[in-house]
């Protein structure tokens, strides 16, 4: 986990760059996965669904300070997500997709102009 200080340098970079019409910074190319869907019965007969996100490194950032933090969130809300605190929405992704994990939904106290929410999603990426 990264610390309270390193967690608002990385916010405050990210959010920089968000501002500045939504460009990325120039070292980061983004993380772009491939999404897997799978079914099988298992050998007690329990029967999975899974859903995978195979990271395509050719075509992705080779590590940033943005990529970790978004990394390392991600990680955070999948850790809510499986303890039941928090419900993901996976219906739009199918099995093939191209999909980039992009900061989406930001908003910022009307007053301050500090942010104050935002999510993470997998995003479609037209080839
Ligand atoms: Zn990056």
């Amino acid at each position: 986990m990264l610390s309270e200080a390193d967690t608002a340098v990385a916010l405050e970079e990210l959010f920089t760059v968000i501002e500045d019409e939504h460009e990325e910074p120039d070292q980061c190319g983004g993380l772009f996965y491939r999404v897997v869907r799978e079914a099988w019965v298992g050998s007690d007969a329990d029967v999975c669904f899974r859903f995978r996100f195979r990271p395509l490194t050719n075509r992705s950032c080779t590590g940033c300070d943005l990529c970790s933090w978004l990394l390392e969130d991600l990680d955070t809300r999948l850790y809510d997500y499986n303890a039941g605190y928090m419900d993901y929405d996976f219906g739009h992704l199918s099995h093939g997709m191209l999909v980039e994990l992009k900061v989406t939904g930001v908003s910022t106290d009307w007053e301050t102009g500090v942010v104050d929410d935002y999510d993470i999603e997998f995003i479609e990426v037209k080839e």
